[in-house]
């Protein structure tokens, strides 16, 4: 059994994956020095815009896990690490071993997820 500091370190480590994930993203979307909300030319590549709509879906689930990872990492520095956020419970250890930066109990986080 792995021990929370090993979580604590894996949470640390996936900061640091993310963000240059993202950094990848960046440099790789072929409009990533556009606008967002850029007009389409006729003609555009559409390799190219494929593309781009990956790398704008990709990078708003990285976001989400960043800031889903700093949260866990304020906790680790509060010292509530592995206590739900939501209901004050402890968060399953089998839970945490898979996703260390869990802020939430399963339960609440379904709950959350219906909700939308
Ligand atoms: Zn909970």
């Amino acid at each position: 059994m792995i021990s929370l500091k090993v979580l604590k370190a894996k949470v640390a480590k996936q900061r640091n994956t993310v963000i240059s994930a993202l950094r990848r993203i960046k440099r790789d979307d072929p409009f990533s020095n556009q606008d967002r909300s850029i007009i389409v030319e006729p003609g555009t590549d559409a390799a190219q815009l494929f593309g781009h709509e990956q790398a704008v879906i990709l990078e708003q689930k990285l976001k989400k896990d960043l800031k889903e990872i700093e949260m866990a990492l304020s906790k680790i520095k509060k010292g509530t690490y592995g206590i739900c956020e939501r209901c004050g419970k402890k968060i399953d250890f089998a839970r945490l071993e898979v996703k260390p930066q869990a802020i939430y109990c399963l339960k609440c986080e379904k709950e959350i997820e219906a909700k939308g």
